[in-house]
Parts: C-alpha cells; structure tokens; sequence
C-alpha cells in the first residue's frame, strides 16, 4: 500500500522530464561588457553578465539546468591572453560552467598550456574525435565524454572539435594529432554513452552550423549523420553565429560569440521516451540583470592587473577602419607593417588574423590587442616569383581574396577556374613578377608554417624576434604618410572591380 501512494504521489513529476541547457560559445577571452554597433548604446556581455543572465534564466525555469560551452573560450583579449587563458578559466569556475568543448583556439599556446588550465577548470573539456595520428588512440588530456547528474536526470555529454583545426591553428601546435571529420569519429563513444544509460544524450561541439547554397557546417553535418534515436540536442560554434534551428529533427543551437547571448534549450522527454524541444537565444543585456558577484570578483582582480598595459594610448584616429568586403584599409594596414618591419619585397596578411574593427578617436593598446591577439611572429620566406603567384591563387581559391598584401598590386580574373585567377603580378616599383626571379615574401609565421592551407611551409624562411602587433603599432606612430595609401586596393577583380 505504501509502495502504491509513493508511485502515485511522484507519477505527476516523472512523466515528463525537464532539462534546460544554457550554452555559449567563442567567448574568446571576452571578460568585460561594451557596446556593439547593434546594441544602440546598451552594455552587452562580459563574463559577469553572462553569469547573471544563466542565473535569471535557470530561476525563471525552476527546473534541471546545465552549463555549456561549446569551445574557443579563451584567446582574444589582453585579460585573458597575459595569463594564457586563466583568468578566464577562473571566470568560467565561478559562472560554474558544467562542461566546455575544447576549440580550435585552445591549442594557441600548445598542449602543455591548455593541459594546466584544464587542471584549473573545476568542469572537464572533451573532445571525442582527436587521436594521435601514430597509435590511432584518443590522447588521454582529451576526454571524449562525461555523464553530468542533475536533479535525477542524467545527461550524456559528447565533444567535438573542427577538423578544420589542423589549417587553421599553427600547425607545430597540433602536431602529431588527428581531427577526424564527422559522426563515424564519435560511433564508439554515443555506444558507450547509451550503454551507461542517460536520459539525454548532448554533443557539444566546436563545429560551424551555418548552411548555404554550396554547404553546412560541421554540426549541421553530424546532425544529418545521426539521428533523433542517438542524439537530443547538438550545441554548436566557431562560425560565431546565432542559430536556434533543427537539422535532420535534432535541434541545433549556437549563441553568437565574445559572450553577447546565451542559447537556452528546454528539452522534455516523456515516459515513452519521445523527446521534443523549445528554444531561444538570449542577448546578454548588461541593464537586464545584476552583474553575478562572483564573476566580478575573479575579473576585477584580472582588469587591474592589465589596466596600465590596456589603457596606453597609441594613436588617434581620424576614420574608423571597420572590415567591410573582403578589401578594407585595416588589412592593408597589417599587410604594410608586415612588409615594414621586414624589409621584404611583398608583404602578405590573411584576413583570419584581423579579429575586430578600430573605431575613429583613441586607440588603445588593449583595443589593438583585440583586432590582433595572436601574438604572430614575422616571418621572411624566400619564394620565387612561382610561388609567389601560388600564393596569390591560393588566397583566391574561394574566388575573393582572402589575404591583403603590401608592396604589389594584384590583378586578377573571378570568372576563371581555382587556380588560374592571376592575371598579373606588379610590384609598386612597377616591375611585373618575373616566376623564375627570388623574392622575399612577409608573413605572420601562422602563415609561413602552411595555416590556412597556404602552400609556404616547405620554402626556406627566417622568423623574426618581433611580432605583428608591434609593427603595427610602429606604423600607426610613424608618419602619417605611411598611412596615406591604405584605402587604394590591391587586389583588384578585372571582371567585376567595383563590387568590393
Ligand atoms: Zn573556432
């Protein structure tokens, strides 16, 4: 009988259960609130904020609440960056993260970094299909999965890392290491997650969700790879995107970047097993909630440390450099300093490496920070005028540049085949690039080391003791006729020269 009034007395709250997964992603080392051109003069973000907006989303719910980040937390910011990531670590603690997807990003500053601050991190970072090439095995800093306990429901937590990280980290960061594409990669890891017996099975990944005409992005992809049986809820990133959509009928949320949203997933699960979903993304108004105390303690101790360093004045301004087309004056900027600080023939930036954009008025060193928190090296490559073309057509592969270059004007041809786009390459002595001559090429060394797939790494170079940001900042306090030149195009499309 008391068995009977029991069972009777907890049916109401067992048919359905409710779990609410609160996710961010790209936070890039983002700790405090500012104001985004959308944000019409409202504060938005900050670690602190973030925390806040979690906290009022999991009151208002009343229900089971995780914790997700979805990867690339820590590089950007000179807060962030001076400690190699631990403050934001310290960060993430108190906001009381459950689990963090390991990103592209978090190997900026090797294995043995990213190692100590997962020792710091009170929530594990997973990544299920990293392997090192040789043994084929899973290294044993990378944990594939976790099964997270909250209020009765359990919840299987599966990572996932771009296998794009190879092109896009330097390359000696990751070396020795496999990123395997797709839901094959992760097959053993949902079997044993299922065998453990969960009630929700997550991937939380650091893989694109963005879909156009020619493609979708990583998570997109897995999603079509699996299915509702195996997977709940895939919580994405990197592409710095807002998605709150539905792929192959699994949910797929991803909340923008540099902490300006929280995605907010309701998912209910009935006795019969069936699951279904709600979800929303939230901005990260500072004026909605209280800052939580905690965060603020941690950071504030963080903002004083880099203060005098992030608040020296550099420069002024006349006109903001945004990153507007894929031909702008801030990338004309980089590939000029590039050149500058090397004495090279032809100076090469790729447009990856230009983070943010620098309003008109002061500019800061934490500001610069921000567009290049990299900490690339100059490199020196010695091509022949071949190469150097090869180059150029790799830069072109996808039809528009993708880099901004300094002491040459490349024409090129976007209706012609990948491969074939350069028409002509004329150095600013007005002499046409001879293939067979030799040439000293400048690049960031992410660059010289074959990021971005560049085709340079084999060529003989010669790396500098002296890193981009600081040419940069040689270049914005020398005269201003180095920087009277910046906003005449360099590479130009002879079919369609307007359109950038
Ligand atoms: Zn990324």
């Amino acid at each position: 009988m008391l068995g009977l009034i029991f069972l009777l007395s907890i049916s109401p709250i067992q048919d359905t259960l409710h779990l609410r997964v609160l996710s961010i992603n790209d936070l890039h080392g983002a700790p405090s609130t500012r104001t985004y051109s959308f944000s019409e003069g409202r504060l938005v973000g900050g670690v602190a904020v973030l925390a806040a907006t979690m906290d009022s989303a999991e009151a208002e719910c009343n229900c089971v609440t995780i914790r997700v980040a979805a990867g690339d937390l820590m590089q950007g910011t000179l807060q962030s960056n001076v400690v190699y990531g631990k403050s934001i670590i310290e960060a993430l603690n108190a906001l009381e993260l459950d689990v963090a997807a390991i990103g592209n990003h978090e190997f900026d500053w090797g294995v043995d970094s990213l190692k100590a601050r997962m020792e710091e991190s009170r929530f594990p970072w997973l990544a299920a299909n990293v392997f090192y090439t040789d043994t084929g095995e899973r290294p044993e800093w990378a944990r594939p999965y976790t099964i997270l306990e909250a209020g009765g429901i359990r919840i299987g937590i599966v990572g996932y890392i771009t296998s794009s990280t190879p092109t896009i980290v330097r390359p000696i960061m990751v070396e020795g290491l496999s990123f395997v594409r797709g839901a094959e990669s992760l097959a053993d890891i949902l079997q044993e997650v299922r065998t453990a017996g969960v009630d929700f099975t997550i991937i939380v990944g650091h893989a694109a969700t963005f879909c156009n005409d020619d493609r979708c992005g990583e998570s997109i992809q897995l999603a079509e790879e699996l299915s509702t049986e195996i997977v709940d809820l895939i919580v994405g990133g990197h592409d710095h995107r807002v998605a709150a959509t539905e792929a192959n009928g699994i949910p797929v949320v991803e909340a923008w970047s540099n902490g300006r949203a929280v995605g907010v997933v309701d998912l209910y699960k009935t006795r019969d097993g069936s699951v279904s979903h709600s979800m929303h993304i939230d901005t990260t108004y500072a004026d909605a909630v209280q800052p939580n105390p905690a965060v603020v303690a941690v950071m504030s101790e963080y903002e004083s440390l880099i203060d005098s360093m992030a608040n020296r004045t550099i420069t002024t301004l006349e006109h903001a450099l945004p990153r507007d087309g894929s031909q702008y004056a801030l990338g004309n900027l980089f590939a000029d300093a590039i050149r500058a600080g090397t004495g090279a023939d032809v100076g090469l930036t790729n447009n990856g490496g230009i983070r943010a954009d620098l309003d008109a008025g002061t500019v800061t060193y934490g500001e610069l920070f921000q567009v290049h928190p990299f900490g690339n090296l100059l490199s020196r490559v010695t091509v022949t005028g071949a190469e150097l073309i090869a180059t150029f057509e790799h830069s072109l592969m996808r039809g528009r540049p993708r880099v901004h270059i300094s002491g040459a004007t490349v024409t090129y041809d976007s209706e012609r085949p990948a491969g074939e786009r350069v028409v002509e390459v004329r150095l600013s002595s007005g002499e046409v690039v001879d293939p067979a001559a030799s040439y000293i090429l400048a690049v960031p060394d992410f660059v010289a080391q074959g990021g971005d797939g560049f085709p340079l790494s084999e060529l003989p170079r010669e790396t500098l003791n002296a890193d981009v940001l600081d040419s940069i900042i040689a270049l914005l306090q020398s005269d201003g006729s180095a920087l009277a030149d910046l906003d005449r195009p360099r590479m130009i499309d002879r079919v369609a020269p307007s359109l950038d």
